[in-house]
C-alpha cells in the first residue's frame, strides 16, 4: 500500500497546476489521468481566450475574477500567450442581451479597454449595431500542456499515473483508501487528501467517495479551426447571446471558431454526461468516464458549415476563411451558470476528515484558485 499526502485525479491543467504546487510545498502527490496522456480534454479543446473579462458582461463576479488572474497567468506562461493580435468585440443588430451603452459601462467598471470602432474596412457594419477594439491575449493549449507535462515528468515528488481509472474508494476516517486499475494491473493506495480536478467527470468521482454532486450540464462541443489571408492575426467575438467566435488559437497560426449556436452537438442535463454515442461495452467512454471526443467515431458530424456562415455575416464580402478541421469534447458548466452565463472556479471541501476537494474548473487562467485553498 503506497501512501500520499495528496491524490489528484484527473491530468488537465487544474489538475496538473495543483499537483505541482502542492509538490513545490513538500508534499507527496499521485496524479491519476484516465487517458495516455494529459491535456487532451478541455485543457486542449478550448477557444484558448486569456479572459479578460470582456466575455462576461453579465456576471461582473466571472469578469473580475479572469481580470484579477489575467497578468500573472501571462507572466509565468509568457512563452505560450500570443499577445500581439487585434481583438474585436461586437454587438450584433438583433437578439443580443448587451447594448452598447451596458456594454461601455461595464468595461469602464472594470477598466479594460474598449475603443469603439465605426469604419473598420473588414466588417459589416450592416449587421453589426457596434464594435470595440479590445485587449484580450490567447494561449496556445498545445505548448501548454507541452510544458505542463514536462514539468509534472520531471517532479520527483509527483507519481504520474496515466491510463489509470480510480474503481474504488473509501475513508478509514483520517485517510482515502483507494484502488486504482493502470495498465499495470490494480494499485491500492492510501492518501491523507484528495482533490478531484476531472471536470466532466467530477460527480461520478464524488459519487466513488460516496459525497454530494454538483448541478452541472454537459455539452458536447466543437471547435472548428481555420484560416484566413485578409482576418489573420485578428479576433472577432460577437456577444452576448447565440453568436459566435474566432480568434488566433494561442500562437499556432490558426484560427478558432466557435459559435454560442452551433458549437453544442448534444446536451445532458444528468448528473453524469449520458449520450446516445456511448455504447454498452466500450468502456472507453461511459457516463461515469467520458472518453476522448475528437478521436471517437461516433463523435458528432461537424457544424463548422454552420458556424462559418454564421460569423461570415459579420465580415464583409472581401473576408475569406478556409475550414480545416475540428476538436471535440464534453464541456461541463454549473447549471447556477444559466442566469448570468458565468463560468466561476469553484473549489468546494466536500469532506474534512479526510479531507476531499472538489475543484471544478471555470476557466483556464483562474488556475491561481487552488492557491487560496492551500495557503
Ligand atoms: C469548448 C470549450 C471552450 C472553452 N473555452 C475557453 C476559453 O476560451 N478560455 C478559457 O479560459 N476556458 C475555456 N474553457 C474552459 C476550460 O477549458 C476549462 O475550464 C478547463 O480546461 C478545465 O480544466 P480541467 O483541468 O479542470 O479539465 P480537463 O482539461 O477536462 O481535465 C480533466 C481530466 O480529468 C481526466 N479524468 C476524467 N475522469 C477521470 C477518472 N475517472 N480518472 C482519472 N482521470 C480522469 C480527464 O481525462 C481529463 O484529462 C472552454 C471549455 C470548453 C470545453
Amino acid at each position: 500500500m503506497r501512501h500520499y499526502d495528496y491524490a489528484v485525479i484527473g491530468g488537465g491543467i487544474f489538475g496538473c497546476y495543483a499537483a505541482l504546487f502542492l509538490a513545490g510545498r513538500g508534499a507527496s502527490v499521485v496524479l491519476i489521468e484516465k487517458e495516455q496522456f494529459l491535456f487532451r480534454k478541455a485543457s486542449l479543446v478550448n477557444q484558448a481566450r486569456l479572459h479578460s473579462g470582456y466575455h462576461y458582461p453579465r456576471s461582473l463576479a466571472t469578469a473580475a475574477m479572469s481580470d484579477e488572474h489575467k497578468e500573472r497567468f501571462t507572466a509565468e506562461h509568457r512563452d505560450f500567450v500570443h499577445s500581439s493580435f487585434e481583438k474585436y468585440y461586437a454587438i450584433d443588430k438583433y437578439g443580443s442581451f448587451t447594448d452598447p451603452s451596458q456594454f461601455e459601462r461595464f468595461c469602464a467598471y472594470l477598466r479594460i479597454r474598449c475603443e469603439r470602432t465605426d469604419d473598420h474596412p473588414l466588417f459589416n457594419y450592416d449587421r453589426l449595431e457596434a464594435v470595440y477594439r479590445t485587449e484580450e491575449h490567447s494561449f496556445d493549449p498545445v505548448l501548454l500542456g507541452n510544458f505542463y507535462s514536462e514539468r509534472v515528468a520531471n517532479c520527483s515528488t509527483i507519481e504520474l499515473l496515466t491510463g489509470s481509472r480510480l474503481v474504488e474508494a473509501g475513508s478509514s476516517g483520517t485517510s482515502w483508501g483507494m484502488t486504482v486499475q493502470t495498465p499495470r494491473g490494480m494499485l491500492s493506495l492510501e492518501t491523507d487528501a484528495v482533490i478531484n480536478a476531472t471536470y466532466a467527470a467530477t460527480n461520478s468521482i464524488n459519487r466513488l467517495f460516496g459525497l454530494d454532486s454538483l448541478a452541472l450540464t454537459h455539452e458536447i462541443s466543437e471547435i472548428g479551426f481555420i484560416t484566413s489571408g485578409q482576418f489573420a492575426n485578428k479576433g472577432l467575438t460577437v456577444m452576448d447571446g447565440p453568436f459566435g467566435s474566432i480568434m488566433p488559437y494561442g500562437l499556432s497560426g490558426l484560427l478558432s471558431l466557435s459559435s454560442v449556436a452551433y458549437t453544442h452537438h448534444a446536451v445532458s442535463t444528468d448528473e453524469v454526461p449520458v449520450f446516445d454515442c456511448q455504447i454498452p461495452g466500450d468502456d472507453s467512454c461511459t457516463p461515469q468516464a467520458p472518453g476522448l471526443c475528437t478521436d471517437c467515431p461516433r463523435r458528432p458530424v461537424s457544424n463548422a458549415g454552420k458556424m462559418l456562415a454564421q460569423m461570415k455575416r459579420y465580415f464583409s464580402d472581401s473576408v475569406q476563411f478556409d475550414y480545416l478541421f475540428s476538436y471535440f469534447t464534453i464541456k461541463s458548466k454549473l447549471q447556477a451558470s444559466y442566469i448570468d452565463d458565468g463560468r466561476p472556479t469553484e473549489i468546494s471541501m466536500l469532506s474534512e476528515k479526510p479531507r476531499f476537494y472538489c475543484l471544478f474548473a471555470g476557466k483556464i487562467n483562474s488556475i491561481y484558485e487552488v492557491e487560496k485553498i492551500f495557503r
